[in-house]
């Protein structure tokens, strides 16, 4: 083999291997361009992901993004680089204080639901073990999503909860209720509870129509704007009565200031008068007293009787006309007297028309206040009053002393079926007719809404439970029609007589006791118990 062939041989060697080195370059390239446009799809999307946090940052990030791209030189690339660490890092401290915020806001929408009340069981515990879990501070935003959703979807059963009182509440007494009027309607036991206090409001007659067109608005579809508007105009009324009331106070009392400062001034007049006079009295006194001595002194000097009866007469006329002063001063005194007593006498008897008037106002007040204004039967202020006396009475003097206590029976059903009015003219008919078959010495109450009780004396226990049982039948026979139904009303009664040992509660909750056993046993009955 020549040189020729031997160089030519180390040539052909020395290209394969630089062929050899090109082709592993080319992979080597391949694979670092490969992975630098992986890197670079990356770093464009984790900005991405970073996007809408703040709006300098999404801006050097899209800056970044299309160097990044388009292969900018390094050296630009460092620069965008450095601007977008500074700002992450100012971004990361605002991160801390909102995850701070946040978590603060997640504890206290927590705690504002747990003082909610009526919630159900399972959602109270849920709401504390996820309190607990979350106690401690995220580290990421993100975090918190999980925990919110929990959150919010207590407060949803939460509010679903509300809502399902309101339909249950309906479902008792109304059928086919349309779902979608269900928050508008109001609790039948606030319109109940509203209505009889408008009963017991004692208001002048002149308001009474007033307060009957707000009770008839109260129906069973009353809305709450109409419930509150009914609210407004009674507390209206309620205010004029209040006003008229304290004006009638104040012209009396107005009058009454008037009259005495006219009474001061007439008896210091009078007294002025009386003052003067005296004076002038006492002046035609010495006058008189003197014209006496002259009359004297002529007798004694004179010498002869035509002499003593000449000056004697003129002396006499002297005295006459004095004492005639002295009578015109004193009619005309007395006249004036007269006139100022008159003017007192006129002042004093308005005075007096004018206390009589408020006094029968004052007990007509009295009595409304212990007269409950729908049955006209006493109220439950009477009631307590007259028990709160007979058992003082009792303790002192033992006598028979008994009570009664008294329910209608399934009285809802008459406001549910035919309305809150003929619910009323009930209660009306009832009491009228118990205290028809009562005599006037025994008391009787509307002790509240659908329950009255009855105070009887010096009756054993036979009498009393034949004059129960005599009331409960008498009702139950009352011949009572709404709309074409005939129907039958009952009542369930509770007695007993107190005893030396009760107090008035022991006594009323005895009888409550019976009534209570009443009603558990049937209605319709009397339940006395020793
Ligand atoms: P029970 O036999 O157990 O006594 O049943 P009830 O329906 O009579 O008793 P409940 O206590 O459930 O209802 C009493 C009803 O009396 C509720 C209320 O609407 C009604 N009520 C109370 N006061 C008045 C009132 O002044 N006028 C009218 N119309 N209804 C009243
Ligand atoms: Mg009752
Ligand atoms: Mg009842």
């Amino acid at each position: 083999m020549g040189d020729n062939s031997v160089a030519a041989e180390q040539v052909r060697t020395l290209k394969k291997k630089l062929d050899t080195a090109i082709k592993a370059r080319a992979i080597i390239e391949e694979g670092f361009n490969r992975q630098s446009g992986q890197l670079i799809q990356f770093i464009a999307k984790l900005s991405h992901v970073c996007k809408g946090i703040d709006l300098e940052l999404d801006n050097k990030l899209a800056i970044f993004r299309t160097l990044l791209t388009k292969s900018a030189p390094l050296a630009e690339i460092e620069i965008q680089i450095n601007v977008i660490s500074k700002l992450l890092l100012k971004f990361a401290a605002r991160n801390d204080s909102n995850i701070k915020a946040l978590h603060q806001q997640f504890q206290n929408s927590g705690k504002i639901l747990q003082k909610i009340q009526g919630l159900p069981d399972q959602l109270r515990r849920d709401l504390r073990t996820s309190l607990q879990d979350n106690s401690d501070e995220k580290q990421a935003v993100i975090q918190y999503v999980s925990p919110l959703t929990q959150l919010i979807s207590l407060y949803e059963t939460a509010l679903k909860s509300k809502v399902n009182l309101a339909v249950d509440n309906s479902a008792e007494t109304t059928t086919n209720t349309n779902t979608k009027n269900i928050e508008k309607k109001v609790d039948k036991k606030i319109i109940a509870k509203f209505s009889s206090l408008l009963d017991e409001l004692s208001l002048s007659e002149l308001q009474k129509p007033q307060i009957s067109t707000i009770k008839k608005s109260l129906n069973a579809e009353v809305s709450h704007e109409k419930l509150i508007d009914c609210f407004i105009k009674a507390f209206d009324l309620v205010l004029i009565n209040l006003q008229s009331e304290r004006e009638t106070a104040e012209s009396f009392l107005s009058t009454l200031s008037k009259t005495l400062s006219t009474v001061q001034l007439a008896v210091k007049n009078t007294l002025s008068i009386h003052d003067t006079s005296q004076k002038e009295y006492h002046k035609l006194n010495v006058q008189l007293q003197e014209q006496m001595k002259d009359v004297t002194s002529v007798v004694e000097k004179a010498s002869t009787m035509s002499n003593i009866k000449e000056e004697i007469n003129e002396k006499l006329l002297l005295i006459a006309s004095t004492i005639e002063k002295k009578s015109n001063l004193e009619q005309k005194n007395q006249q004036l007297l007269e006139n100022q007593l008159s003017s007192m006498s006129t002042q004093i008897d308005g005075l007096e028309k004018q206390s009589k008037e408020f006094e029968v106002r004052l007990r007509e007040q009295q009595l409304k206040s212990l007269q409950d204004a729908l049955t006209k039967l006493n109220n439950r202020a009477a009631f307590d009053e007259h028990f709160a006396k007979e058992m003082v009475r009792f303790q002192q003097k033992q006598f028979e002393l008994s009570i009664a206590v008294i329910d209608i029976d399934d009285f809802k059903r008459i406001n549910d079926t035919y309305g809150h009015t003929a619910g009323d003219k009930t209660l009306q008919v009832i009491a009228k007719t118990m205290k028809r078959h009562l005599s006037k010495n025994i008391f009787i109450a509307r002790y509240g809404g659908e329950e009255f009780v009855i105070i009887y004396r010096e009756i054993d226990k036979q009498q009393l439970v034949k004059s129960l049982d005599t009331i409960r039948q008498q009702i139950s026979a009352l011949p009572f029609k709404f709309k074409q139904d005939k129907v039958t009303i009952t009542l369930s009664i509770g007695a007993t007589h107190v005893r030396k040992d009760d107090n008035i509660h022991l006594a009323f909750e005895r009888a409550d006791t019976g009534l209570y056993q009443a009603k558990s046993s049937g209605k319709n009955k009397v339940i006395y118990l020793p």
